[in-house]
């Protein structure tokens, strides 16, 4: 590494990075596409994708917008690279995948100040991430030392030794969206590796610095090739093989659309909003052999009965609506509180989110200016229903200095309302009475999505009984955001199809056969 790579690999402050970038002439980087564990320039060298820095609006870094060459030279060198990975040893994977996650957490400071400066989330918020994503590694790593299988002996006509059998898929299409960066890559790219499968991963243009191979900059770009950082050196200084995860930057419709539709491609696992998988699954729809995984959006409901103690019931009901400025897709955005302790519970729920949830120290801003727009429509819809505003207002047209909205409570909305109805993946939550446990499970119900919810009760049998009647793939009781790996992680309805986690994303990444031998 040259000394300003080297520099680069070890910046682990906000102050240090924020002094790097206003050294260099444009304080903005560029990255590059990592192909065959190669830092590949893009096709199109005049063609880039701005993303700006959240917490003030300035130019952080330009994206390759890569074109549908870039995407085929990845594509065939995971092609390339399948045949060998899938045949490596379980215990060389998985050794691979402790060197990752060994890598990974030495510099997890260097990750948590890259991802906190890409997406705006406070750096507690990103350092929680980072160790998920070392988790993740850690965890699919000893996975595979520790599967399990069947086999039978069935007595007939024809007696046989039937078992199961599996085998790598192929080559995948890793897609992820821009609110937990790495988490999210890593949550796919770790099980693609560790069960034999080789893949192409496409973070979202937004927020592509964590995932960055090497940082270039027109200066050093003259004066050296060899600089490089974060998630693609990782690879590389970890010995994966060339080829088998390689990264590329670009659009959605461009280069994340190429990638989902190539014939190489045997396998898709996607991350991100429910339009979106839907013209995934109409661009896969004639080739029906390709493994398809969905992850969705939510609209989720936060139950609060009437039997809480509220000084634990409110911090968990405050956590699951502001936690990364409401830019999880497990945020529950809407909470129903039994209309015995309603008053009681706005009120001191809205103390507490004004004590606890304070722009620019616990609460960062939201990703981008289009998203900006986005949560602010829906602040104007609310004004135009005559919601009340019991914390936070509508923020200014034209915002100056980053992309700031105050946490935002919302009362006093229509069941109908699309403010109550929509995914807004902002800091806001709507909040409103319900008079029984009927009533409570119907609100929660009625939703197109179904992906997570939280009751707060401490009625145990109330837990079973209204948590096994929500339409949703994860119900969360008197906790929010704990997660066992194994566990299967996806939504009902329109949050998604499949699910990952364990033996799930087994099912994901593996192709399944039965053998019958005589
Ligand atoms: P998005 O759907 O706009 O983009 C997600 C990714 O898909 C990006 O990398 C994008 O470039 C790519 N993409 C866009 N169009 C594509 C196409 N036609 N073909 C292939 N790829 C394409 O979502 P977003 O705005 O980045 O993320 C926010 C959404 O993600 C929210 O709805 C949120 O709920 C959801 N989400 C879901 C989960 C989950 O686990 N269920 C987790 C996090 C976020």
């Amino acid at each position: 590494m040259t000394a300003i790579s080297e520099q680069m690999w070890e910046l682990d402050t906000v102050e240090g990075v924020r002094d790097f970038l206003s050294s260099l002439p444009d304080n903005h980087i560029r990255l590059q596409n990592f192909i065959g564990n190669d830092f590949a320039q893009h096709s199109d060298p005049d063609n880039w994708i701005e993303s700006f820095n959240p917490r003030t609006g300035n130019l952080l870094a330009k994206v390759p917008q890569s074109n549908a060459s870039d995407v085929s030279r990845a594509v065939e060198a995971a092609s390339q690279a399948f045949p060998s990975w899938s045949k490596t040893s379980r215990q060389e994977r998985s050794d691979i995948l402790l060197r990752i996650a060994a890598i990974i957490h030495e510099k997890k400071e260097v990750f948590a100040v890259w991802e906190s400066l890409d997406q705006g989330k406070t750096l507690a918020r990103a350092r929680v991430e980072v160790e998920r994503a070392i988790s993740n590694f850690r965890y699919f790593a000893t996975y595979i030392l520790h599967e399990e299988g069947s086999a039978r002996f069935v007595d007939g006509q024809i007696s046989t030794l039937t078992y199961e059998h599996r085998s790598p898929v192929g080559v995948f299409a890793l897609i992820s969206p821009w609110n937990m960066p790495l988490y999210l890559l890593t949550w796919k790219i770790a099980p693609c590796i560790a069960f034999g499968c080789t893949g192409v991963a496409k973070p979202s243009e937004v927020t592509s610095v964590t995932a960055f191979c090497k940082e270039l900059f027109i200066q050093i770009q003259v004066k050296s090739t060899h600089s490089s950082l974060v998630l693609g050196e990782v690879f590389r200084q970890a010995k994966l093989p060339a080829g088998v995860m390689n990264l590329i930057f670009g659009d959605g419709p461009g280069a994340g659309s190429t990638l989902v539709r190539s014939p190489l491609v045997r396998g898709v696992s996607f991350t991100g909003g429910i339009r979106t998988g839907i013209t995934i699954r109409r661009d896969t729809v004639e080739d029906i052999g390709k493994h398809l995984s969905l992850e969705l959006g939510g609209k989720n409901p936060t139950l609060v009965f009437d039997d809480v103690d509220l000084d634990q019931a409110i911090p968990i009901a405050a956590q699951a609506a502001f936690e990364n400025s409401g830019q999880i897709c497990l945020c529950g955005s809407r909470i129903y509180v039994h209309r015995a302790i309603y008053d009681r519970f706005v009120s001191a729920f809205v103390d507490y989110v004004k004590k606890n949830y304070r722009c620019g120290e616990t609460v960062g801003p939201v990703v981008s200016l289009a998203h900006y727009d986005k949560i602010r429509s829906y602040l104007l819809q609310a004004q135009s229903e005559k919601a009340t505003f019991l914390t936070g207002e509508i923020p200014v047209e034209i915002p100056t200095g980053g992309y700031w909205i105050e946490p935002t409570v919302l009362g006093d909305l229509g069941t109908e309302s699309i403010v109550m109805r929509e995914e807004i993946f902002g800091p806001v939550v709507t909040i409103a009475p319900f008079d029984t446990e009927h009533e409570a499970i119907r609100l929660a119900n009625d939703n197109p999505n179904g992906l997570a919810s939280i009751l707060l009760t401490r009625d145990g049998s109330r837990m079973r009984r209204v948590g096994e009647q929500i339409d949703a793939g994860l119900v969360w009781v008197n906790c929010w955001l704990v997660r066992e790996l194994g566990t299967a992680f996806g939504g009902m309805k329109a949050s998604g199809t499949g699910r990952e986690g364990g033996a799930h994303s087994r099912d994901v990444f593996t192709n399944l056969r039965t053998l019958h031998i005589r």
